[in-house]
Formats: structure tokens, sequence, C-alpha cells
């Protein structure tokens, strides 16, 4: 299951608490980004 993160407040959201409209529940944002399992993790070596 895909879920979201909020761009403003940095909580995560599954889409059955956003129902049908593309938003934060918590903040009110409409800036949305998708987070994956798969984590990107950078090193400096
Ligand atoms: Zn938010």
């Amino acid at each position: 299951m895909v879920k979201y993160t909020c761009f403003l407040c940095d909580k995560k959201i599954s889409p059955d608490l956003m129902g049908r409209r593309v938003r934060c529940p918590y903040c009110g944002s409409k800036v949305l980004f998708k987070s994956r399992s798969v984590k990107t993790v950078v090193k400096a070596v």
C-alpha cells in the first residue's frame, strides 16, 4: 500500500485517511509526496 507523507508537517498519511481528496488531514496541505518502503540512503564515503 502506498503511503503519503505531508510535505509541510512531515506526517505519514494513509490513503484511507484522505478519502477522495488528496489533502493532509493534519494541516490541510495539498502538498504530499509518496513515500515508499525503499529508503534512499546517502552515504558520505
Ligand atoms: Zn500536513
